[in-house]
């Protein structure tokens, strides 16, 4: 194993399971580029990747994973795979095959984890990411209960095609209700969060429940702040001079704040220097004045509202409420 590798802590989640605290996202890291990002990543020492159905690209991210384990690089147990399954897959009987179409993808006879993508499910129009009226609004389906894709979910870890189940984008309630009509806890929420939308009480709620957050977008997508007319994170004085102090990136203090308070964490980059800067980063450690600065850079401010296509009239649409 590799030096990095050996050092990136595990969390225990409820199920037993253990994941690396850093995982590589892989969202709009395009295919004809992603193969060679995984590869890189591997010999990096990142053990965790973050996939879905919807980025189109798992092909290209399992086939470099398939070589690295084929090369002796790696062996499949030390590897933390996540996948996702995209609302327009939840009707019965559709998240089991969106499961299998991603292990397909993939090449891999299971994954580590699966997670409901949204809490919003959206109508079958043709396997279409999108289903849209003739005015561009989302098409929802509002006949299908999340308890329901939940008790799928169960089913589909009985069935050997993953070995822990959780949700993305779900606020507190929602996962209250999943608890309250299930046996299975989820592992993780996994949600949008960075220096601009610390997540503290969902994080503690989360916690007393024993569900894991894990930070998306845990860099604000970068540029995407600034086109708002917002500071990147990566340019706010405080994280900057934490930068300089340790002598790390801003991005890797962004990532260690959220390691040092307890939530995995999966940037994405495709650039080299900074795939393998965004892991290597246990050799100090912030000071608790330090992480308490950080956290109170929060504005609740989110990157990810999902108001395309009207989404936000859903009603799952999981922001209505704080958290
Ligand atoms: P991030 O916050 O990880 O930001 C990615 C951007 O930051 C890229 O433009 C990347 O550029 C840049 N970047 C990476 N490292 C550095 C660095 N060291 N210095 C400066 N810039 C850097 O955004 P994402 O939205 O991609 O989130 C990460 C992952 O989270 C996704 O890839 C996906 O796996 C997951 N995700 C999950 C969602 C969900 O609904 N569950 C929603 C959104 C994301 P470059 O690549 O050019 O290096």
């Amino acid at each position: 194993m590799s030096g990095i590798a050996t050092k990136v802590p595990f969390l225990t989640l409820n199920d037993g399971n253990r994941m690396p605290i850093i995982g590589l996202g892989t969202y709009e890291a395009p295919p004809g580029v992603v193969e060679n990002v995984v590869r890189v990543a591997i010999d990096a020492g990142y053990r965790h990747f973050d996939c879905a159905d919807f980025y189109e690209n798992e092909h290209e991210v399992g086939q470099a994973i398939r070589d690295a384990i084929r090369d002796g690089k790696v062996k499949r147990d030390e590897l933390f795979i996540t996948t996702k399954v995209w609302p327009n897959w939840h009707g019965k009987g559709r998240p089991t095959l969106s499961a299998k179409r991603s292990l397909k993808n993939l090449g891999l006879p299971y994954v580590d984890l699966l997670l409901i993508h949204w809490p919003t499910p959206l109508k079958q129009v043709d396997d279409n990411f999108y289903p849209t009226d003739a005015t561009g609004q989302a098409l929802f389906d509002n006949t299908i209960e999340l308890i329901d894709v939940w008790k799928e979910f169960e089913q589909i870890k009985k069935d050997g095609l993953t070995r822990s189940i959780g949700v993305s984008n779900f606020n507190s309630q929602q996962i209250e209700d999943l608890i309250k009509n299930s046996s299975t806890v989820p592992v993780v929420n996994q949600v949008e969060c960075h220096p601009y939308l610390s997540q503290e009480k969902l994080l503690n709620w989360c916690e007393s429940r024993g569900i894991k957050l894990t930070a998306y977008s845990p860099l604000a997508r970068s540029g995407t702040v600034e086109e708002k007319n917002t500071t990147s994170p990566l340019d706010i004085p405080v994280i900057k001079q934490l930068a300089s102090k340790y002598g790390v990136s801003a991005a890797a203090i962004c990532i260690k704040w959220q390691t040092q308070r307890g939530v995995s964490v999966i940037p994405k980059s495709a650039t080299k220097e900074r795939i393998i800067a965004n892991i290597d980063l246990f050799n100090f450690n912030l000071t608790d004045s330090e992480v308490k600065a950080i956290n109170d850079l929060n504005r609740d401010w989110r990157n990810n509202t999902w108001t395309q296509f009207g989404i936000n009239k859903h009603r799952n649409w999981p922001f209505a409420i704080p958290f």
